[in-house]
């Protein structure tokens, strides 16, 4: 379970974030989940109350959005999106040299902060 890991991580930064910012609050941070990771959103949500406790993230919430899979085809150069009707292979000419160029992450996208 690394979810925790991630939320104290992105608690930090979004702290960093308000402080240079001079925000009064924070309302939300907007983090982006690579649909390839095996990090789940709700644990995120579940932990991110008990890490902003007692910060100036406290009363904010943490929203999570999808990161769509992007895989580079290394014998055609084909990007596409990795589907499991057709095994995941290159759509275009069916190689299964595919690189993940996205949607193994997970990032803090956004950081909302109040000023007043
Ligand atoms: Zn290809």
């Amino acid at each position: 379970m690394h979810e925790l890991s991630y939320v104290v991580r992105f608690a930090d930064r979004a702290i960093a974030i308000a402080e240079q910012q001079h925000a009064a609050s924070v309302r939300k941070l907007v983090v982006q989940v690579g649909e390839m990771t095996d990090v789940l959103p709700e644990y995120l949500q579940k932990y991110y109350p008990e890490v902003a406790a007692g910060t100036i993230l406290e009363g904010s919430v943490l929203e999570t959005e999808p990161l769509r899979a992007k895989v580079k085809c290394l014998q055609c150069g084909n990007e596409y999106h990795p589907e499991k009707e057709t095994n995941y292979l290159c759509p275009a000419c069916g190689s299964a040299s595919g690189k993940v160029l996205e949607g193994r992450q997970v990032v803090l996208k956004e950081v909302v902060t109040e000023s007043f």
